[in-house]
């Protein structure tokens, strides 16, 4: 099994002014100098604060991720941003297909696809998000869905063992909820995702591939779903908003 360095991402919504995320990032990185952190950490603030979070960022080991782009390079598209400039704004990530995007702004698998293509055009890691709805899952159709969204998302996206991509499992159910997947049920799901990225992509790319799993992870239960053998980091929102709880779940018992 190749090994994936795990990765704990904040998805702070419309959360944190600028001043907010500042003082934000600045405790992060106090708690983390002591070097014991053992996996990549990410944030991703609204547009608006991203400058000031890659500012505090910069020479730490803390990355910057956008909450969505558009797929369009430029154009007339008002209120959207591109690949580009978010790039340019010092991300080196961004959150595609969320839920919430899915549910609130019409985001389909189609456009999510055209967005995940965007973004690597403009250099970008794409945290991929995709999972079933309570309602799916009580109809027994948790596999399908999911295997659905991740063949139309990256319909004619190839990938090769250096491209960085990472898929987050998120079902909708434990979104903000309180209410997290077992780690049995989301180590099934992932290990069922990472059995169709070997058919699509081969065992190498598989494996190499980070599966984060998103829904309620809290300090609590974060060394838990970790240790699954598929499960390589956490998209975290609410828990993510306080410095505390995110370290508790970045450290998880460490
Ligand atoms: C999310 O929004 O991606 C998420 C997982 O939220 P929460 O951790 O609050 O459930």
């Amino acid at each position: 099994m190749a090994d994936r360095k795990l990765i704990m991402a904040g998805n702070w919504k419309m959360h944190k002014t600028s001043a907010e995320t500042r003082s934000f990032v600045r405790e992060l990185k106090t708690a983390i100098q002591d070097g014991t952190v053992p996996c990549e950490i990410i944030v991703a603030p609204p547009f608006t604060s991203i400058s000031a979070a890659t500012e505090e960022a910069r020479g730490t080991a803390i990355r910057v991720s956008g909450q969505n782009l558009h797929w369009e390079d430029k154009g007339a598209f008002t209120g959207e941003i591109s690949g580009e400039m978010l790039r340019e704004a010092g991300c080196s990530h961004v959150i595609i297909g969320h839920s919430e995007r899915r549910q609130y702004f019409g985001e389909t698998d189609e456009t999510v696809n055209l967005r995940l293509k965007a973004a690597m055009r403009a250099g970008l890691i794409p945290i991929f998000c995709l999972g079933e709805t309570l309602e799916e899952r009580e109809q027994g159709r948790t596999f399908s869905i999911v295997k659905g969204q991740l063949l139309k998302g990256m319909r004619d996206i190839a990938l090769e063992e250096s491209t960085g991509f990472v898929i987050a499992y998120e079902p909708v159910w434990a979104i903000g909820t309180g209410q997290t997947a077992t780690p049995e049920q989301a180590q099934e799901v992932h290990a069922f995702l990472r059995e169709e990225l070997v058919t699509g992509y081969g065992s190498p790319v598989a494996n190499q591939l980070r599966i984060l799993y998103g829904g309620s992870v809290k300090p609590d239960n974060a060394a838990s779903l970790m240790s699954q053998k598929d499960i390589d980091g956490g998209l975290v929102g609410g828990a993510s908003l306080k410095v505390g709880d995110f370290v508790g779940i970045i450290k998880h018992g460490i």
